[in-house]
């Protein structure tokens, strides 16, 4: 592993390397930092080198982190990425732009509720379990379209609903991990034609950014190719 700088330069290059591959412009996939388990310093070398989207796991090491990095809290945008409780759900409220892992009504409305109105809406993705694994998070494809509707009429000043998110199984090959990205893209497809208006697939993480930008993700969640191994 390089410096920090350097994988977040090599990263990049993934990307657009991909991005020709697909057609697609670069421009339109954001790289999301995953800075899980590494300290504030940590952060503050990638932001130093052009990073400004930061994902973590666990709330209270996030607040932690956030608090510690007040002073770049205008330049930044912090997602979480992990699991979610309802007697967390206000701190995240307070303290995130983003919450890719809703997977109950409950959880959404509570964090409608207490948004602070002087913040701008914090932008939420659905997460779905895309591999179909017993032991994952995340809603089954054929909840997903009965929460969606549901989250997208709860107040637009306090809470939007951007898309989904996945985390799909680890598989071999380009083309069996093309599969799961494909399905969560049809089923984001699918929601659009029902009238929705989604923009966000969080899709691909170090080992399977490739795929994922091949089918359509708009943002890449990377932890170990930019901060090395947890
Ligand atoms: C840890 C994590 C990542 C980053 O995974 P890497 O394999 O380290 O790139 C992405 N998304 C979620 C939800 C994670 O928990």
């Amino acid at each position: 592993m390089g410096s920090i700088g350097s994988n977040l330069q090599e990263v990049e290059r993934r990307i657009a390397q991909a991005c020709v591959a697909a057609g697609r412009d670069a421009h339109n996939v954001t790289l999301l930092a995953v800075s899980k388990t590494f300290g504030a310093d940590a952060v503050r070398e990638a932001v130093a080198a052009g990073q400004r989207a930061f994902g973590e796991n666990y709330v209270q090491e996030a607040l932690a982190k956030i608090e510690a990095l007040a002073d770049l809290r205008p330049q930044l945008q912090w997602h979480l990425i992990g699991p979610l409780q309802s007697n967390k759900t206000r701190p995240v409220a307070e303290a995130f732009d983003w919450v890719h892992s809703v997977e109950r009504l409950k959880i959404a409305e509570r964090l409608a509720e207490q948004r602070p109105p002087g913040l701008a809406p914090l932008q939420l993705c659905l997460q779905v379990n895309i591999s179909g694994e017993a032991s994952k998070s995340g809603l089954a494809p054929a909840e997903v379209a009965a929460l969606a509707h549901a989250v997208a009429a709860l107040p637009p000043e306090r809470v939007r609903l951007r898309g989904l998110m996945a985390i799909p199984e680890p598989a071999g090959d380009f083309e069996a991990r093309r599969a799961p990205h494909r399905a969560l893209r049809e089923l984001l497809a699918a929601l659009n034609e029902q009238g929705l208006a989604l923009d966000t697939l969080s899709m691909g993480m170090s080992a399977d950014l490739e795929a994922a930008v091949a089918e359509g993700a708009t943002l890449v969640r990377i932890g170990t190719a930019i901060f090395g191994a947890r």
